[in-house]
């Protein structure tokens, strides 16, 4: 048998211990509900870390023991340590799958992953949502029909500011008349991506069995695909593959440095 998925559930925690109407929906915080949700599968090992927990919930072995990163963050944003966005950053280029949930859209992981403001328009008024696949063949829509429909939603609305996803497998339509690029797919290095929208945290979206089986999926597709793409390497010209003469300076050695 192949050795299961290691998947970490991080969630910052805050609103849960904040807000009894959030507290009533996700009692043992939404992270618990995720991965509750995802454990059943053979394929996976399942953890939750939270922003409370030593070194924000992933210390560098824990981090480098990941095969799959989920992430909610809203009000907290800015308490994530820039170290610890950048370490998630590099794991992905190593190869690590990273799914943004919700307002992680706006969290400093993702933001540096995109390079791009993350930005998008929002209302709170409880409105219908319906989750459109637009790429029924998608592994991460495997078991949705034509779309999830949430009767409660928060509006995440264009234009949002991302760069142009690899993969578009999901547009949300909203009651108010906007849409959404809700679910986007992106490789950084030999790192997987998904961002997937749906999820404010006074509505019991995480609860919703398609949308677990999003959750399940984008964790699925995400899981690391084989070598990291970034190995340096110094290939000397006797070692090339074919007779090679130099005909050039040699001006670095083989650590990169430069000399004479
Ligand atoms: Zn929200």
């Amino acid at each position: 048998m192949k050795d299961p998925l290691r998947v970490v559930v991080w969630n910052e925690f805050v609103h849960e211990r904040q807000n009894p109407r959030v507290a009533e929906i996700y009692p043992r915080g939404l992270h618990e509900t995720i991965a509750s949700a995802l454990r059943p599968h053979r394929e996976l090992t399942v953890e939750t870390a939270v922003l409370s927990d030593p070194d924000q919930g992933l210390p560098p072995e824990r981090l480098a023991a990941t095969d799959v990163l989920l992430w909610w963050g809203h009000a907290a944003h800015d308490a994530v340590s820039d170290d610890l966005a950048r370490r998630v950053q590099e794991r992905v280029v190593e190869g690590m799958g990273f799914v943004a949930l919700h307002s992680g859209h706006n969290s400093k992981p993702f933001k540096r992953l995109m390079g791009t403001s993350c930005m998008l328009c929002w209302r709170e008024a409880g409105e219908r949502e319906r989750v459109w696949v637009v790429n029924p063949g998608h592994p991460i829509a495997a078991g949705i029909g034509d779309c999830i429909e949430l009767e409660h939603s928060e509006m995440y609305g264009e234009p949002f500011g991302i760069p142009t996803p690899d993969e578009q497998v999901f547009i949300s339509w909203f009651e108010g008349g906007e849409v959404f690029r809700g679910g986007c797919c992106w490789t950084r290095g030999s790192g997987r991506i998904f961002y997937f929208s749906p999820g404010h945290e006074s509505y019991p979206i995480y609860h919703h069995p398609e949308i677990q089986r999003v959750i399940l999926n984008a964790v699925l597709w995400a899981r690391p695909q084989g070598r990291r793409a970034e190995v340096p390497r110094h290939v000397p010209a006797e070692k090339a593959r074919e007779k090679l003469t130099v005909r050039g300076p040699q001006l670095h050695d083989a650590g990169g440095n430069l000399h004479g």
